[in-house]
C-alpha cells in the first residue's frame, strides 16, 4: 500500500526527517512497542473534551453512532475519525503513529470521491499554557504529514495539513490557526523532486498560509525577527478581528455620513432563460471545498460560493482554487454572525471586512451579500445599503444545515425549481456534498441548466431592484424572510 518513490529521492544529510520516514515505511511496523506513543486524535484529551469531539463527529455524520467513529489502534489507543471512509481514515491514523511526529494530531478525514482520495490532517500546536512552538519542527512535521497522506494511495489527489495553538482556556475549543496549507498531488511531487528542507519544500509549494498568529507564537530555530523562514507568497495580512474595533469605528462614520434609506436586493425573475443560480454558503471547508469542486467540475457547473471571511483567512489557497475554477465569490460577512445579533455598524464592518479579505486574496470585488441565517433587520439593511452589495435571498432552500441525508437534501432543493430559482445550500457536512450531484442531475432532468448569479442576471434571470428601506422590509417579508426589528 506504501509508495514512497518521491520520497527516496532525500538524501539524509538534507532532510533526516523524511528519511526516517522512508526507513519505517521499508519496514514492518511493529505491532507492539514498549515505548508508549502519542496517541491518535483527540483521546488524550480528557473524556469531557472526547465526548463532545465524538457528538461534534457525530453531527457530521448523522448516520453513524459516535462508538463506530473510533478506530482501535493499540490498547488503550483508540483514534477518533470522521467515518467518511474509516478504512481510509485507520489507515491514515496508523500511518501518522509510525512516523512519530513530534506534534499530537486531533483531526484526521479522509474522504472519498469516484477514483480521487483527500485528506486532511489537523495537527496540534503549541505549548498549553502560552501557545509557543517551534516552528522548524511544526514545518518538519506539516511536510511529514503531507507525505503520509499522499503515500497512502495514488489515488490521494489533496491533502490539507493545519495547525492550531491551543487558544483561551475557558473554552473548551477554543483554538488559534496558526498554519494551513492545501497541496494537490503533483504539485506536492514536484516540491519534492528537489532535496531541501521543510520550510523550502512548503515555499516551494507556495501555498502555505501562516497566519499572524504564527508570527506571535512561533519560536525555535528559524528565530524570531527573520520572518520564520516564510516564503514570499505567504499570505501575512492580519486577521481583521485583530482591529475589529477600528473596523466598526470607520464602519460607524461610514454609516453616519451615509445617504439614508436605500438598498439593493436581487429579484428572481421566471422567463425562458432556463437558469437557475446554484449558491453554497459558508465555506471555505478544507475538507468539503476541494470535494465539491471536483463535483462542480466534473458536472461542468459554475456555482456563487457565499464566503465567510474569517474561514477565508484561514484558508486563501481553497479561495483561490474557488476563484481559478471559474466560480463565483460572494460576500456572506466576516464572521457568519446574525443580523439580529449585531450593531448596525457592526454588521457594515463584518461585509467591508469580508469584501476587502477575498479583494487582497483574489484580487476581486464582492458584489452579492447574503445575510447569515437569513436574517434582516431595518439597520441591517442600511449597512448592506451603505457597502453597496446588492443583497441575494434564496428560493428554494436545501435545508442542508439539519444534515438529513443527501436525497432528502436533494428533494428540498429541487422543490418547484424553475427558471429564476436561486438554490441555497451550505458546505462543511458531507451530506451537503452528497447531495450536489443529485441537485445538478435532478436540475437538469428538469430542463433546468444551473450557474451563478452574475450568469442569472446576465440571462435576465434575475434583476437588482434599488428599494426604500421600509419597501425592502415589506418586500422581504412578504416573501418569507425572517425580518426583525
Ligand atoms: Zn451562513
Amino acid at each position: 500500500m506504501k509508495a514512497t518513490h518521491h520520497l527516496c529521492h532525500i538524501p539524509p544529510v538534507v532532510f533526516p526527517l523524511l528519511v526516517s520516514v522512508t526507513l519505517i515505511a521499508a519496514l514492518p511496523l511493529p505491532v507492539a512497542q514498549a515505548e508508549p506513543q502519542q496517541p491518535f486524535a483527540v483521546s488524550h484529551l480528557g473524556p469531557h473534551l472526547r465526548s463532545a469531539a465524538a457528538s461534534q463527529l457525530f453531527a457530521h455524520t448523522a448516520a453513524r453512532p459516535p462508538q463506530n467513529l473510533t478506530e482501535r489502534l493499540a490498547p488503550g489507543r483508540d483514534s477518533i475519525i470522521k467515518g467518511y471512509s474509516p478504512t481510509w481514515e485507520g489507515a491514515l491514523a496508523r500511518e501518522l503513529l509510525a512516523v512519530d511526529l513530534r506534534h499530537d494530531i486531533i483531526r484526521g478525514a479522509v474522504a472519498e470521491y469516484q477514483s480521487d482520495l483527500m485528506a486532511l490532517v489537523k495537527l496540534q500546536a503549541g505549548d498549553k499554557h502560552d501557545g509557543t512552538f517551534n516552528a522548524g519542527a511544526l514545518q518538519d512535521d506539516a511536510v511529514t504529514a503531507l507525505s503520509v497522506a499522499f503515500d497512502l494511495a495514488p489515488r490521494v489527489q489533496s491533502v490539507d495539513v493545519w495547525a492550531v495553538v491551543p487558544g483561551d482556556e475557558t473554552r473548551e475549543y477554543a483554538h488559534v490557526p496558526v498554519f494551513s496549507v492545501s497541496v494537490q498531488r503533483a504539485d506536492f511531487v514536484q516540491a519534492m523532486a528537489e532535496p531541501r528542507k521543510a520550510t523550502h519544500i512548503l515555499g516551494r509549494l507556495g501555498l502555505v498560509r501562516f497566519s499572524p498568529n504564527y508570527l506571535r507564537y512561533a519560536g525555535g530555530r528559524y528565530g524570531a525577527g527573520h520572518l520564520l523562514g516564510l516564503p514570499v507568497s505567504t499570505y501575512d495580512a492580519p486577521p481583521a478581528s485583530d482591529d475589529w474595533e477600528d473596523h466598526v469605528a470607520e464602519a460607524y462614520e461610514r454609516l453616519s455620513n451615509a445617504e439614508p434609506g436605500h438598498v439593493n436586493i436581487l429579484e428572481p425573475l421566471r422567463g425562458p432563460h432556463g437558469l437557475a443560480a446554484l449558491t453554497i454558503d459558508d465555506g471555505p471547508h478544507p475538507l468539503t471545498t476541494p470535494l465539491m469542486l471536483a463535483v462542480l467540475q466534473d458536472h461542468g457547473v459554475h456555482a456563487t460560493f457565499f464566503l465567510v471571511a474569517e474561514k477565508a483567512e484561514e484558508y486563501p489557497e481553497l479561495v483561490r482554487r474557488i476563484a481559478r475554477a471559474g466560480h463565483e465569490i460572494a460576500n456572506h460577512s466576516y464572521s457568519n454572525r446574525r443580523a439580529n445579533e449585531l450593531r448596525d455598524a457592526e454588521l457594515l464592518a463584518e461585509v467591508s471586512a469580508c469584501h476587502d479579505v477575498v479583494g487582497r486574496i483574489t484580487g476581486m470585488a464582492t458584489e452579492y451579500f447574503r445575510p447569515p441565517g437569513g436574517r434582516v433587520t431595518e439597520g441591517g439593511l442600511r449597512a448592506v445599503g451603505t457597502s453597496e452589495h446588492t443583497m441575494v435571498m434564496w428560493t428554494n432552500n436545501a435545508d442542508d444545515w439539519l444534515k438529513p441525508k443527501p436525497k432528502v437534501i436533494a428533494a428540498n432543493a429541487l422543490e418547484g425549481l424553475g427558471p429564476g430559482a436561486i438554490i441555497l445550500m451550505h458546505q462543511g457536512s458531507m451530506e451537503s456534498f452528497r447531495a450536489l450531484p443529485l441537485i445538478i442531475e435532478g436540475a437538469g432532468a428538469a430542463g433546468v441548466q444551473l450557474g451563478t448569479v452574475s450568469d442569472l442576471v446576465a440571462v435576465g434571470g434575475a434583476a437588482t431592484r434599488d428599494m426604500s428601506i421600509e419597501d425592502a422590509l415589506v418586500y422581504l417579508h412578504q416573501r418569507g424572510y425572517k425580518c426583525d426589528e
